[in-house]
């Protein structure tokens, strides 16, 4: 093992649970492996193939991403191949079954329509292990799915004997529960590394009109780009992709860009430029992902809400993957809600839909958060992570707190007193005395807490709104583009002991 990776690869030390993996894999266990994105997972899977002289399959979803590991791997002397689904020339699949390779990659489309005389014959000149590479495809409840991950456990009646690996960089509980029951693992041995990049900074930018936003990123990018440091930021839309590249350029800033509706020309030559430091900042969609190994970029950027933490917090760390302070902008305003429903139109049934609004609810919770983000992103997937980080904007920021306890009463009150049949702008009408003909016509205006709240801009009280949502005191649903915010049961334990929760009372920062 060690020789194999002083040999090839030129490190003298394993690191961190990867010898134990490989291990696992020469006794013929099945593993399932999650560790944040670069921490070395592919080494697990690449040395048992040089010890053992046999062949290990990996199946990973993308073209590009197979490309650039097999380039690398031939480069250090391992026999590497790549079996595309569109690849109509046999030859390389004719030399894999006979055992020439030490790694072989295919998609999962291929992985499952090879025939069973490729499986038989590739078990007869030796196979190592199956290595299932961004396991999360796998599961509905995972931000990838992919229908054709869900038809790998085919190939486990065609490999009897063989180890399975499954790898991936972000699964909760229950994304990792699908990987094992899809993959049919026989009891695997199961690792979890910390999730924790402690290298990166994060933060949240709240701001509610779109023409500042665009100038506080102005300032942040070219504060980056000045020095030399490269930076990603990436949009939920084309359409946004484009205005923030523009305004940019405008700026007088050297910026790429790189969505799907470009060429694929195009989009080469502008990941090229990026990786080569010719541009410093690139604008994107998430379309500009998996296989950018660029060590030293040192900020990411989002421009409105993720549809996920999973997928925020696989793109966010692709800033810093050198160990070097980075940090991780998110730029929030309330509005980004509604992309829920953009989000959703991707769902097939209703457990999908649910699912995804999950994943998305969560996302806007960790933007509303008044506490460490750092704490609540490692505590989302599963981590016991009990202290504040001191590295997020909200343990870094100057400490304004006070009890908040009798501003939190009257919101959720008036909430509660409407009915729950309304977003946050109506309660708060009522709470600042408003006679609009809603209120009136709904009888509002009688609420003995009509007009209590006039002290603070309606501004102030959905920023409390924000963080009670976030810290679940109140409950947000969506529904075709309306969104409807109740008092929850730890809200209504609130309200029954008037001004404590848990016998503390309520502290929270708030700057709006
Ligand atoms: P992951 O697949 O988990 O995102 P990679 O396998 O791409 O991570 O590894 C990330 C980086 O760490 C690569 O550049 C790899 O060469 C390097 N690396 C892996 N194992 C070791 C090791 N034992 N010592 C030093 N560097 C390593
Ligand atoms: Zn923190």
């Amino acid at each position: 093992m060690e020789a194999a990776l002083k040999g090839y690869f030129g490190y003298s030390t394993f690191r961190p649970y990867q010898r134990e993996i490989i291990q696992k894999v020469l006794d013929g266990r099945d593993c399932l492996v999650v560790m944040a994105t670069g921490s070395g997972k592919s080494i697990c899977y690449q040395i048992p193939p040089l010890v053992t002289k046999k062949t290990a399959v990996v199946v990973s979803p993308l073209l590009s991403l197979m490309q650039d590991q097999v380039m690398s791997l031939k480069q250090k002397g391992v026999k590497s191949e790549y079996l595309g689904s569109t690849q109509t020339n046999s030859s390389v699949s004719n030399e894999a079954e006979k055992g020439t390779f030490d790694v072989l990659y295919m998609t999962p489309e291929k992985a499952i329509s090879l025939p069973s005389r490729f499986w038989s014959n590739l078990q007869a000149s030796g196979i190592c292990l199956l290595a299932v590479d961004e396991a999360h495809c796998i599961s509905e409840w995972g931000h990838d799915f992919r229908t054709e991950y869900k038809q790998l456990h085919s190939l486990r009646n065609l490999l009897v004997g063989v180890p399975f690996v499954a790898l991936t960089a972000t699964a909760t509980e229950r994304v990792r529960q699908d990987i094992s029951t899809s993959l049919v693992l026989c009891s695997p041995h199961v690792v979890v590394g910390s999730f924790d990049r402690h290298n990166l900074f994060y933060g949240v930018k709240t701001c509610n009109r779109s023409m500042s936003f665009i100038s506080e990123l102005v300032k942040d990018v070219s504060k980056r780009s000045d020095v030399g440091e490269s930076t990603i930021i990436y949009c939920t839309t084309i359409r946004d992709t484009e205005q923030v590249h523009e305004a940019l350029v405008t700026s007088g800033i050297k910026t790429g860009i790189y969505h799907g509706q470009m060429g694929s020309r195009a989009r080469e030559e502008s990941h090229r430029s990026f990786i080569r430091d010719e541009v410093l900042v690139m604008v994107a969609t998430i379309a500009f992902g998996m296989g950018i190994d660029k060590p030293d970029v040192r900020c990411v950027i989002h421009y409105g809400c993720p549809k996920s933490l999973e997928s925020y917090y696989q793109e966010s760390g692709r800033c810093g993957r050198d160990g070097l302070p980075s940090i991780c902008w998110l730029y929030y305003q309330r509005s980004d809600i509604t992309k829920a429903d953009f989000y959703c139109s991707e769902a097939k049934n209703e457990t999908q839909r649910k699912a995804i609004m999950d994943s998305f609810m969560a996302a806007q919770k960790y933007c509303l958060l008044a506490t460490c983000r750092r704490r609540f992103l490692l505590q989302y997937f599963g981590e016991e992570w009990n202290i504040d980080c001191g590295n997020c904007d909200n343990c870094t920021a100057v400490k304004n707190e006070r009890d908040l306890s009798k501003e939190v009463f009257l919101l959720l009150s008036c909430i509660k007193s409407c009915g729950g049949r309304w977003g946050l702008n109506l309660p708060i009408d009522v709470l600042r005395g408003s006679r609009a003909k809603k209120i009136v016509d709904n009888n509002y205006d009688k609420l003995q807490m009509h007009g209590r709240g006039k002290d603070y801009s309606s501004n102030w009280w959905k920023a409390l709104g924000g963080l009670l949502i976030a810290h679940d005191y109140l409950k947000e649903t969506v529904r075709d583009t309306f969104r409807f915010v109740s008092v929850s049961p730890k809200g209504v334990k609130f309200l029954s002991t008037a001004d404590k929760i848990d016998g503390a009372p309520l502290v929270f920062q708030l700057t709006a």
